[in-house]
Order: structure tokens, then C-alpha cells, then sequence
């Protein structure tokens, strides 16, 4: 929770797609970092928010864009 994944300068995520919302720990509830995945097409896969979490909080998932036309 140093939050240096929500700074908006760029140096951790340029999308910015880490954001700060209430989250659901055992039993109770409190403020939480969450990944946007809603936005999850604008990574660029630079890989700075896992090298730069001093906590290595931050881990990669393997994700396949999947385009749906109607
Ligand atoms: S890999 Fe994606 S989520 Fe991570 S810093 Fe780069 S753009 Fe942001």
C-alpha cells in the first residue's frame, strides 16, 4: 500500500490502470489497489509495475485479446 503504482507520472504504469477502491479482505472491508482489466487492451506489456513494486506485489498473467465481432 506505498501506492506508488496509482502516481500518475508515468515511472510506474504510463496507462495508469492501478486505482485505489474499497476491497474485501476476511471478514471485513478496507481501501485496496485494484488492476483495471476493463482497460486491460491499453497495457503495452513494459513489465514497470513488476519491476518497480518494492513489495513485489505486482505479478504478470499471460492474457489473450480477444476481439468479438457482431
Ligand atoms: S505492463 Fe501494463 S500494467 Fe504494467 S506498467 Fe506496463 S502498461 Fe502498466
Amino acid at each position: 500500500m506505498c501506492e506508488q503504482c496509482l502516481e500518475d507520472n508515468g515511472n510506474f504504469c504510463p496507462q495508469n490502470l492501478f486505482y485505489k477502491e474499497i476491497v474485501k479482505k476476511v471478514g471485513r472491508e478496507e481501501l485496496g489497489i485494484r488492476f483495471n482489466f476493463k482497460e486491460i487492451a491499453k497495457c503495452q506489456g513494459c513489465f514497470k509495475c513488476e519491476l518497480s513494486c518494492p513489495e513485489g506485489a505486482i505479478q504478470p498473467i499471460k492474457y489473450e485479446f480477444q476481439q468479438f465481432i457482431s
